[in-house]
Parts: C-alpha cells; structure tokens; sequence
C-alpha cells in the first residue's frame, strides 16, 4: 500500500457508509482481544451528528482497526478503550488540533466551511512521550522499543492511517500522557464526494 501511495497508483473510491455500522463493526474486529485482557470497549455516536458519510470504505476500515489494534496491543489489562464520533466545524478543529500539528493538518482541510466528522480512539494504554508524537506517523518509527519488541508490529501502520486520510482530504493526530494514555482522533469531510 505505501509504495502503491508514493507512485500515485492509489486510488479512491467512495460510497455512503453508515458510521454507527462501520464503528461498531470496527470494534467487533478486537473484541475477542479485548474481552481475553479484560480490556471493557465502548461506543459513543453524538445523536446529533449525520450518519451518512462519504468515503472510501475499505480505506476507512483499515485505519479503524488499526488503530483499534494499536489501543489494544498497547494497553494494559483491565484497561479501557473508547470510540467516538461527533460532528465538528473546521474553527472546532483549529481550535482543538495541537499545535504540533495545526500546520499539517489544517493545509490538508482546507478553508471550506463544510462541516466534519471527527472520530476519536482513546486508550488508557502506555501513553507516548511528547517529544515522539510526530514521529509515529513516519513509516518504520516505532518510538517505545520494548513495547515494540513486547507486542510486534512493522511501524507502517499510522503512516498509512495518514496518508488514507489525506486521501479524503482529512487529518489525524494525537494527544497522549505518559503511562496515563492515548486519544487519535481523525477528522473527514463529510461532502468532499466531487473532490476526490
Ligand atoms: P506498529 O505496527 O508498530 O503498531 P504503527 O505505525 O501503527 O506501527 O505505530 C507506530 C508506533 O506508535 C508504535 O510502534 C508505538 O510505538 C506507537 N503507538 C501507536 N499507537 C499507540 C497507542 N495507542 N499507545 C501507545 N503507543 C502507540
């Protein structure tokens, strides 16, 4: 999938995905995980938000359960993972995005006024150290080597995560506290269908 990115031979192909369908069926992929480590999973859908996105569904899918797979691999038993998703305004987004990753991201959305769907993975796992936030969406980084060695992995998976969503003209980041936990959270543009 990278190389098939760098050489511009990845294509996107959008449908209408109901996101309460795709979230709880994203969290089925690690339940069985989940349940073995007595790691409790949730859902919260903002009532508010539409529930028809536009978006390449095998792409979204794939950023889901990984990283689902990362908030399982990382946290501790009888942690908790929790998945969310809510309606947000591009001034929301300006507003909340830290600001290691304001510039990244807000180049990526754009200025339309459009409103966003903003879907959030938070785990009360390992946490990341500050000064290894931007790196673990490089390709290969895998910043917490004895975890990495406990758990495996390749260092592929949040690049992909990235450069999928940039795909769809949306963004990822994370704000994380050492040994307390980790919340990614990506935003999409929900009517983008003509762009891309
Ligand atoms: P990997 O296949 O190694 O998990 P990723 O690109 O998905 O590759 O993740 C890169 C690195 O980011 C991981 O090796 C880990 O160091 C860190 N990481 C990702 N998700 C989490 C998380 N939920 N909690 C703590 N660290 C994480």
């Amino acid at each position: 999938d990278i190389s098939k990115i760098e050489s511009g031979k990845m294509t996107v192909t959008p449908t209408d995905i109901d996101i309460h369908t795709i979230l709880t069926s994203s969290l089925t992929m690690i339940r069985e995980k989940a349940i073995k480590h007595g790691i409790e999973t949730s859902v919260q859908i903002d009532k508010e938000m539409p529930q028809i996105l536009r978006a390449d569904e095998r792409k979204l899918k794939q950023v889901l359960y990984n990283l689902l797979s990362n908030a399982a691999k990382f946290t501790d038993d009888g942690g908790s993972i929790t998945l969310s998703a809510k309606m947000v305004s591009r001034n929301w987004i300006e507003s909340r995005v830290p600001e290691i990753f304001k510039v990244d991201c807000l180049s990526v959305l754009g200025e339309s006024g459009e409103p966003f769907c903003l879907i959030s993975v938070s785990d009360t796992g390992i946490g990341i150290k500050l000064e290894d936030i931007k790196k673990i969406f490089t390709a290969f980084e895998q910043v917490e080597s004895s975890a990495s060695r406990r758990y495996g992995g390749t260092g592929l998976g949040l690049a992909l995560c990235k450069s999928f969503l940039e795909m769809h003209h949306g963004s990822i980041w994370v704000e994380s506290e050492l040994d307390q936990g980790s919340t990614f959270t990506l935003v999409l543009p929900y009517v983008h269908a003509n762009t891309i």
